[in-house]
């Protein structure tokens, strides 16, 4: 319940913004940059061979940047780590995905069911410095919940532990992408650490890829697309599906086509 203080404090800052209003001249920053219309960031998860062998070229044949979320303890990190670096020369955000991507669900390993509040942190500071190092950076990371899981540990301990994996990202990173309700953000309403998606892409076609994505450019909001493999690996759509989304991107250049972080990073400017 709220104390008759607190009633007095929001009224005090209701009046404090009543009055900036009329004394301050009417600045207007523009939704997007350039005026544009919508804004779509395409992110790709887990660090994968066909990240590299596909989604790469394709980026750069459309003159378009995305996000990788890269679990770097998965082989494919580690084992091509001059190409995932020339991604980043590229102009691409490569991001955290954790190192050994634990969720809580049954059928993938590690569960992080098994996991303490000390092993899930490790998980995110590890892969944070890694991808710090490997790309000389120290521009911020952004993150991506394996599974879109928001918690860990036994069932009995979720709750609390919800609270610690949200500390955690946010020490080592600046926003996150959970699995959101399909809808496209509003950027006035945005939750910087539970960022939404546009919903599953596995086996979609160009044309079912597009419908997610005008709800975005109707309410000039912001589609971020999860993706994760691309001609193969796994939850995948086809190089033609992708190829042809990119390429409708890059013929309406009043949609902002931009990686997450860098979405982000306008908007909290924008503020
Ligand atoms: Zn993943």
């Amino acid at each position: 319940m709220k104390t008759i203080a607190a009633y007095a404090l929001s009224f005090a800052s209701l009046c404090a913004v009543a009055s900036a209003q009329n004394s301050s001249p009417a600045v207007t920053v523009a939704r997007w940059p350039q005026d544009r219309l919508a804004a779509i960031s395409l992110t790709f998860d887990d660090g994968i061979n066909t990240h590299l062998d596909f989604v790469g070229p394709i980026l750069k044949k459309h003159h378009l940047n995305a996000t990788f979320f890269v679990a770097t303890g998965m082989g494919p990190w580690e084992k091509r780590k001059p190409e995932w670096k020339q991604l980043a020369l590229d102009g691409n955000e490569l991001a955290n995905h954790t190192v050994h991507h634990p969720c809580l669900l049954e059928q993938i390993t590690p569960h992080s069911q098994d996991y303490t509040p000390a092993m899930f942190e490790a998980e995110i500071r590890d892969a944070a410095l890694d991808l710090a190092t490997t790309l000389n950076s120290s521009r911020g990371l952004t993150f991506a919940y394996p599974c879109g899981n928001m918690s860990f540990g036994k069932p009995q301990d979720e709750v609390a532990n919800a609270a610690l994996y949200l500390c955690y990202v946010s020490e080592y990173a600046f926003a996150a992408r959970a699995v959101g309700s399909g809808a496209p953000v509003n950027p006035d309403d945005l939750n910087v650490l539970a960022v939404g998606d546009l919903g599953p892409t596995a086996g979609k076609g160009f044309p079912a890829l597009l419908a997610q994505a005008e709800p975005a450019f109707a309410s000039h909001n912001w589609g971020v697309f999860c993706f994760h493999g691309v001609g193969g690996d796994w939850l995948a759509i086809t190089p033609e599906a992708l190829d042809e989304l990119a390429a409708y991107l890059e013929r309406h250049p009043d949609i902002w086509t931009a990686p997450f972080g860098d979405v982000v990073r306008y908007m909290q400017e924008r503020k």
